[in-house]
């Protein structure tokens, strides 16, 4: 098992990871197994985050904005107390809308591999309600044993994990895919998805 390409040449590492796949859920009997983070991957945690930023703060952050950083970087320290309110609100997690294409994508992924989806929801405990709730709003075809809240994501056998945050990706014994995220943009080492339109090409093509 390998665990990362370099990003010297993007597209030609894209490629020889796709036929990886695809020849090795060929010759395998057994159904690859793939984790997928949810904030920032399925979840759209950022806009939700500057919506109530801007909304509170009259404030025009975009996430253009946020380019090559975290939220708590782009805005003045006292307001970081606000920003942690955000997150353990009730509804912040429920209210996130879902990254365009994931359920249909992940409903067809989950015909050829074993889908679980993995969160490092201990970071934020009072989440675990509104986290539950939303996938099961979005992702019904989701069942709740293969639904993973977790801290440290070196937890999870896998052969591959998706997911935004550099320091999981580094932890998790498989391969890594890093989706594209304002803040992971200067990170290289992994193949980088854009959206669901690139995941499906890599772990569906040919299938
Ligand atoms: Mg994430």
């Amino acid at each position: 098992m390998f665990k990362a390409f370099p990003e010297a040449h993007p597209q030609t590492c894209r490629r020889e990871l796709q036929t990886h796949i695809r020849d090795n859920g060929t010759m395998s009997t057994s159904r690859k197994r793939i984790c997928v983070d949810m904030d920032e991957v399925m979840a759209d945690a950022v806009a939700e985050h500057l919506l109530r930023y801007n909304r509170e703060f009259n404030g025009n952050l975009t996430k253009e904005d946020l380019r090559g950083k975290r939220f708590w970087q782009v805005v003045p320290e006292r307001h970081h107390a606000v920003l942690d309110d955000y997150l353990r609100a009730e509804d912040f997690f429920e209210d996130l809308d879902v990254m365009p294409d994931a359920p249909r994508v992940l409903a067809e992924m989950q015909r050829h591999y074993e889908i679980f989806i993995a969160s490092a929801a201990m970071e934020v405990p009072s989440s675990f309600n509104a986290k539950y709730r939303w996938l099961e709003r979005y992702f019904p075809f989701i069942p709740h044993t293969h639904i993973v809240f977790c801290g440290n994501k070196s937890i999870l056998l896998a052969d591959y994990l998706i997911d935004d945050n550099p320091r999981q990706l580094e932890l998790f014994s498989g391969t890594g895919i890093l989706y594209d995220a304002p803040h992971n943009e200067a990170i290289t080492g992994y193949t980088r998805v854009r959206n669901w339109q690139e995941i499906e090409t890599l772990f569906l093509s040919g299938k």
